[in-house]
């Protein structure tokens, strides 16, 4: 079949096995490269959605599509879920009994699969047997996923995977996608390199979790904390870390006497007490694991709605690798870490390689970092996002710093006695010193010469604790820098000089407590009874089938249910998630707990509410410039003035934008203007025509807006 054949048959392709109606950012274009028989690397964060890049090439090209994962732990699952969607795959690892597997290798002769997971090591023997057997069964496509592991410089290199690029040989270069969600451009650049992929088409996501709300608390009274955490989420799925592993246990004990059930997981434990822990997690018998982490790698399921750090981890990457964990079904999921300086000070002798200064130096850097992000008061996805060397706007509105608003302050001369300190003392002390030297202490430790120097003494106003939140504002705002030594010193900037000079003002933040954490909980489906119950159908069927409970449906399924009320078989296509194979084989049960229910509440389906926004979606999506930004932003719940912000664009343009859905009915004026309000603008309109604001604007109360004003003439001229 040509290229463009296959083309027109992704979507068809997406709705009939997976339920989905659209493909996300990248993956329709990765399909169509792999399609078209080049090589590939997909770069795309924990829970993008990477699989479904070569799955739906699998199922479309003739042959067999080979996937290489070194995960034996998700291979089941994977080839669980697509069982579950008719799709024909098997696996091969260590855990396959001989039976079993010569049962795998007879589907495969009669061409019965269309996937074959394997672990790398598979493919390995003494005499290419299994290469030799896999060129003689027509392999069409090569997927290989966590491609990092091909790296040295990745952070979970495995020998094995180095075989690859010879197996890709002996299959005469068979077509291939690599996949990962490591983004740092030395391993990018390696598994080009290793792979020896063929002028590969490289595809890079951003790594913007947007359902994930990341926060910071300070680590006081940390227990009671989570303890009010986990009352506003009862029921919910989540993950919490510790860096010890007594503390997993002590928490999921001390937990589980608090009426939250909670199971520990680390590398100690035997294997059966570890698998047992996880596979309760994983099928919603035991809501929270307290883990090491040495959980999680092998962990795909989709409705982790949190993940709590109680201590720091040691750098951004395995931070942003955990708290990944959460929401990969993409609904409104947290990230909570609670942190105090301590716990740097413990982490530094973690972090030191004995005999290896460099890599010491590497590590103590990147603890820097993590304790940087846990102190911003700038917005943390811009710094996550940063860190991984992608742009990102100053404000999210989606995490602790962008929902507090903290104040600043022209801090210039504060700047300027600090980095006048630095440089008098020769760039040569830490920040422990220059604040004693500030401050002019008279201990022993200021050395005597110091005691003569102009700025001693010169922020004896300030306390010690507020110039350390200063100091760290300077760094942050890279006004200083800190020396990679053990013990860094503070030196200045290109960028100290201007201040020094007088030619930079400084912004501060102004000091304050910060508050603790009173957050609501994630986004809730309209009738979460029914979701409720909708869970509890779920988990028997999973049961059933002896398979996890969020293969059969992720909870962003089961709230699209609770939410619209489908009650007829007509309506479960437009359900996200019910492919052809699931409507037969579960709608009806779905159907008839949703039928009892609004029997029992009197309550009608609201189908038709959810059809409105399907076809808006559709008719909107070419839009996919500036006016479609401020739309989905709109989406996303953030007012006028903040995609204002997030854009850098005047209120104006976002309500212009606005208006403009609201004429072509994709939005209600109704969300936008308050009722009275329209009233008085459609009467004025009545009398004055639309062709001209300023008249308009003239001839209404001074309060009412150019903007109100735009966005009732779009209502009436739709
Ligand atoms: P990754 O491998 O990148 O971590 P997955 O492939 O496991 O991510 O996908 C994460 C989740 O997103 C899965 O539940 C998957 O079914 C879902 N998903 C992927 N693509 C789509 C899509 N186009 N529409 C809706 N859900 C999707
Ligand atoms: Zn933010």
């Amino acid at each position: 079949m040509s290229t463009s054949a296959l083309s027109s048959q992704l979507i068809p392709t997406l709705e009939k096995h997976f339920g989905y109606t659209s493909f996300r950012k990248n993956q329709r274009e990765i399909i169509e490269t792999i399609l078209a028989g080049q090589d590939t690397l997909v770069l795309m964060p924990t829970g993008g959605g990477k699989s479904l890049c070569y799955q739906i090439p699998a199922i479309l090209l003739e042959g067999l599509t080979v996937v290489v994962s070194p995960l034996i732990s998700l291979m089941k699952d994977q080839v669980d879920a697509l069982r579950l969607n008719g799709i024909k795959a098997a696996y091969l690892n260590s855990s396959l009994k001989p039976e079993e597997q010569q049962q795998v290798f007879h589907q495969l002769r009669q061409q019965e699969l269309k996937l074959l997971y394997l672990a790398p090591e598979r493919l390995i023997d003494a005499e290419n047997r299994f290469v030799i057997f896999l060129k003689s069964i027509n392999t069409s496509l090569l997927a290989i996923d966590e491609a990092h592991c091909i790296s040295q410089w990745g952070h979970d290199f495995r020998p094995e995977y180095r075989m690859l690029a010879d197996i890709r040989k002996a299959l005469n270069n068979v077509p291939t996608v690599a996949l990962t969600a490591t983004a740092d451009p030395l391993t990018q650049q390696d598994i080009l390199d290793k792979l020896q992929l063929r002028e590969p088409n490289v595809f890079v996501s951003s790594f913007n979790r947007e359902n994930i709300y990341y926060r910071v608390a300070p680590k006081r009274q940390s227990y009671a904390q989570l303890l009010d955490f986990l009352t506003e989420r009862r029921d919910q799925s989540g993950i919490i870390y510790v860096l010890s592993r007594a503390s997993t246990e002590d928490l999921a004990d001390r937990l589980t006497q608090d009426g939250f059930m909670a199971k520990p997981y680390h590398a100690k434990l035997s294997n059966e007490v570890k698998e047992t822990h996880q596979d309760e997690f994983l099928k919603d018998e035991v809501p929270i694991i307290v883990a090491t982490v040495a959980f999680g790698m092998g962990i795909d399921k989709s409705n982790v709605r949190f993940v709590v750090h109680m201590d720091l981890p040691k750098n951004i990457e395995g931070y942003y690798q955990e708290t990944g964990r959460a929401g990969r079904d993409g609904l409104p999921s947290d990230a909570l870490l609670f942190y105090s300086y301590a716990d740097v000070i413990k982490l530094q002798g973690f972090v030191e390689v004995e005999g290896n200064d460099e890599q010491s130096r590497v590590l103590r850097e990147k603890l820097q970092q993590m304790a940087i992000y846990a102190d911003l008061r700038t917005c943390r996805r811009k710094f996550l996002l940063n860190y991984f060397g992608e742009e990102a706007p100053d404000y999210c509105g989606d995490c602790d710093v962008c929902r507090n608003d903290y104040k600043t302050f022209d801090g210039t001369i504060i700047a300027q006695k600090a980095l006048s300190a630095v440089a008098r003392l020769g760039e040569r002390f830490g920040g422990g010193y220059v604040i004693d030297f500030l401050r002019g202490s008279k201990s022993e430790k200021i050395w005597q010469e110091h005691k003569q120097l102009k700025t001693y003494g010169a922020g004896a106003d300030i306390s010690k604790k507020d110039w350390h939140r200063y100091l760290n504002d300077l760094l942050r705002l890279n006004y200083l820098q800190k020396s990679d030594d053990k013990f860094p010193t503070l030196q200045l900037t290109e960028q100290s000089w201007s201040v020094l000079k007088g030619q930079e003002k400084v912004m501060l933040v102004e000091i304050s407590e910060p508050p603790t954490i009173t957050i609501k909980s994630s986004a809730k489906p309209i009738e979460d009874s029914l979701f409720q119950q909708l869970k509890l159908l779920r988990r028997r069927l999973a049961q059933d089938e002896d398979v996890p409970a969020y293969l059969i449906f992720s909870d962003a399924t089961l709230q699209e249910l609770a939410t619209y009320l489908p009650t007829q078989p007509e309506d479960l296509p437009h359900i996200s998630g019910f492919g052809e194979v699931k409507i037969n084989k579960y709608g009806s049960a779905f159907l008839d707990e949703i039928n009892q229910y609004c029997t029992e509440n009197d309550l009608d389906s609201r189908m038709s509410q959810l059809r409105r926004r399907s076809r808006k979606k559709q008719r909107s999506k070419p839009k996919s410039d500036t006016k479609q930004q401020t739309y989905d932003y709109y989406q996303q719940g953030k007012t006028i003035a903040e995609i204002a912000q997030v854009r850098g664009l005047s209120t104006t343009t976002i309500s212009s934008h606005l208006a403009h859905f609201v004429q072509d009915g994709s939005l209600d004026v109704t969300e936008l203007v308050d009722s009275a309000t329209i009233t008085k603008i459609e009467n004025t309109i009545y009398v004055h025509g639309d062709r001209a604001l300023k008249p308009l604007k003239d001839a209404l109360d001074d309060n009412i807006t150019y903007d109100e004003i735009r966005l009732v003439i779009a209502h009436l001229r739709r």
